[in-house]
């Protein structure tokens, strides 16, 4: 996944970047069944016991072994530090994550570990749990697996703006779900998510914010099937900002939390460089202050 480096040698001079704090197996299992963990560890399952069948490895979309699950850890980890860095001064980005298709028992679409369900339970066990919990994903696919993991969660709330006909074809019903049609133009999405963003701040009043951010709603995208413009997609993020500063989420103690959700741009170098606009925007938020 190119994107990754890309975006990093983008943001690596314009703002503060450290190396994520390690996670323990114990980590991953507060989300997470062991078996699940074990099968996705696990080189080649066919014709061993435990490991990932023939159709779990198809829907999860990567060869399991021991440097995929490694690598996930490392992508969730850096959700959980950058959730703590938030906590702690106001705002941070993971500069991956957003696998909001990881179920508890199950990866899809690329999604091996969830790395939001990871990290809430990484708070909470450790005493850190702030009180409303808001998740915003502006990728171009619903958050299924957030949706389903949250449900029943007072705690936090869940919202999702997507292509309705679009992946995952089984949605799971979300607190807030905003489908749209399929080849939404800028200005559609752009009414469509200032319609319905701000009242679920305003009754959410929330005290950390997770967003996933998504650069699949870009007109160029292979999979997303939006057609946002640069333009359109910087306008989103600053809606987005601005009701996570107006609700007082980009201040110490509360926190907004970015992580990247997904981007498959045919040209080189392009998802890599929508995630790291995003990444810039959100720092500029925090140099000018509250509002
Ligand atoms: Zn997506």
């Amino acid at each position: 996944m190119e994107k990754f480096p890309d975006a990093y040698g983008l943001v690596k001079h314009k703002v503060e970047v450290y190396p994520p704090r390690t996670l323990q197996r114990s980590d991953l299992e507060r989300a997470h069944l062991p078996n699940y963990l074990n099968a996705v560890n696990r080189d080649d399952p066919r014709g061993q016991p435990h490991g990932l069948t023939t159709y779990d490895r198809n829907r999860l979309g990567l060869p399991p072994g021991p440097r995929l699950l490694e690598r996930s850890m490392l992508e969730t980890a850096g959700t959980v530090s950058a959730t703590l860095a938030a906590r702690e001064d106001g705002l941070a980005a993971n500069l991956a994550g957003g696998t909001h298709h990881a179920f508890p028992d199950r990866g899809l679409g690329f999604c091996v570990l969830n790395d939001i369900a990871v990290a809430i339970e990484y708070l909470r066990a450790s005493g850190q749990a702030p009180g409303q919990i808001l998740i915003v994903d502006t990728d171009a696919h619903q958050g299924n697996a957030n949706h389903a993991y949250f449900r029943n969660d007072p705690g936090v709330f869940t919202y999702s703006i997507h292509v309705g006909k679009n992946y995952p074809a089984v949605k799971e019903p979300g607190d807030c779900d905003v489908p749209l049609p399929r080849y939404v133009e800028s200005l559609d999405y752009l009414e469509a998510l200032q319609a319905s963003l701000p009242p679920v701040f305003a009754a959410t009043e929330p005290d950390l914010v997770f967003w996933i951010s998504g650069a699949d709603c870009h007109s160029d995208d292979r999979f997303g099937q939006m057609r946002l413009s640069h333009e359109a997609i910087a306008e989103r993020d600053h809606c987005v900002l601005e009701l996570c500063r107006e609700y007082g989420c980009t201040t110490p103690g509360a926190g907004t939390v970015l992580v990247y959700g997904g981007g498959y741009q045919p040209k080189p170098g392009m998802t890599g460089w929508i995630h790291a606009q995003t990444v810039l925007r959100t720092a500029r938020t925090h140099e000018t202050g509250p509002a």
